[in-house]
C-alpha cells in the first residue's frame, strides 16, 4: 500500500489555498487546513476535503503568533498522525505607498507573510529532518521578485519568503528534504476581487496570455513539488503568471 502522506496547508480556507488543500485531498493526502477566522468558507472547504474521503483537521491559526502555530501542528498531528508536507500559502496584503503605510501595515504584512512561513518551518523542520523526509512549498509573489509599487511590505516579506527558502534548502537537502518557493502572478481570488476594476484591467494588458490565471493552475505546480515527482528538485523559484515577467 501507498504510504500514507499528511500535509498541512496554511491559508486553506479561501483562494489559492482552499484549491490546493482539494488537489492534494485528490491525490489521497491527509490535510491539516489553517486559517485565521472562523467563517462559512472554512467550514465549506473542510467539507470538500473530507466529502473527497481525506482525513482532516481545520482550525484557526493566526501564523503570525509562534505559539499558535506549535498549537496548530501539535493538535493536527494529534489527530492525523505526522505530518510530512507543508505548504506555506496564508498571506495578506495592505496595498499602499510607503509614505502613506504605517509601522503596524509593516507588521501585519511581514507577521502573516514571513514570521508565519518562518514559525510553520520552525515546528516542522526538525521533525522532517528526523523522518529524513518532508518537503516544503512556500508561497512566494512575483512582487517578490520584481517588487512593485504600492507593495514595498507585500514585496520585502516574499522576497524575504525567497532568501529563507533558499537558505533552508541548503540546510536541510543531505536530511532529505526539499524547500521550493511557488511565485504567482495575478491569479483569480478574494485577493485580485479586491483591486477593483480599473487596477484589473490595467494588469490584464501587461499580461501576455490576457487573462488572470486560475487557483488550479498554482496547485497543479504545489502538487508537483511536494511529490516523489520532483525528487531532485530544491531551492528553487518557480514563477505561474502567464508570462506577466517576460
Ligand atoms: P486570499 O486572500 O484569497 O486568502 C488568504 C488566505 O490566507 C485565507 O485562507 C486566510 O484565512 C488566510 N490567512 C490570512 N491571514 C492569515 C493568518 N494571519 N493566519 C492564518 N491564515 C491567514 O489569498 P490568495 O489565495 O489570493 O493568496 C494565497 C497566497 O498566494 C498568499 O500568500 C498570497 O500572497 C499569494 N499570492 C497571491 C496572488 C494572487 O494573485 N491571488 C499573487 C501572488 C501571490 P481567512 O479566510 O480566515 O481570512
Amino acid at each position: 500500500m501507498a504510504e500514507q502522506h499528511r500535509a498541512l496547508v496554511t491559508g486553506a480556507s479561501r483562494g489559492i489555498g482552499r484549491v490546493v488543500a482539494l488537489r492534494l485531498a485528490r491525490e489521497g493526502y491527509a490535510i491539516a487546513g489553517c486559517h485565521s477566522t472562523a467563517s462559512e468558507a472554512a467550514r465549506q472547504t473542510e467539507a470538500d476535503v473530507r466529502a473527497l474521503g481525506a482525513p482532516c483537521y481545520f482550525a484557526e491559526c493566526d501564523v503570525s503568533d509562534p505559539g499558535a502555530v506549535e498549537e496548530f501542528v501539535r493538535a493536527a498531528e494529534e489527530r492525523l498522525g505526522a505530518l510530512d508536507l507543508l505548504v506555506n500559502n496564508a498571506g495578506i496584503t495592505r496595498d499602499k505607498p510607503l509614505v502613506l503605510s504605517s509601522y503596524e501595515d509593516w507588521n501585519a504584512v511581514l507577521g502573516t507573510n514571513l514570521t508565519g512561513t518562518w514559525s510553520l518551518c520552525r515546528a516542522m523542520a526538525f521533525r522532517f529532518m528526523k523522518n529524513r523526509s518532508g518537503a516544503v512549498v512556500n508561497m512566494s509573489s512575483v512582487a517578490g521578485v520584481y517588487g512593485n509599487a504600492s507593495q514595498t511590505a507585500y514585496a520585502a516579506s516574499k522576497a524575504g519568503i525567497i532568501g529563507f527558502s533558499k537558505s533552508l534548502a541548503k540546510e536541510v537537502a543531505a536530511y532529505g528534504v526539499r524547500v521550493n518557493v511557488v511565485a504567482p502572478g495575478f491569479i483569480e481570488t478574494d485577493m485580485t476581487d479586491a483591486l477593483g476594476e480599473k487596477l484589473r484591467a490595467q494588469a490584464l494588458t501587461q499580461i501576455p496570455v490576457r487573462r488572470f490565471g486560475r487557483p488550479e493552475e498554482v496547485a497543479e505546480l504545489v502538487a508537483f513539488l511536494l511529490s516523489e515527482r520532483a525528487s531532485y528538485i530544491t531551492g528553487q523559484v518557480f514563477q505561474v503568471d502567464g508570462g506577466i515577467t517576460l
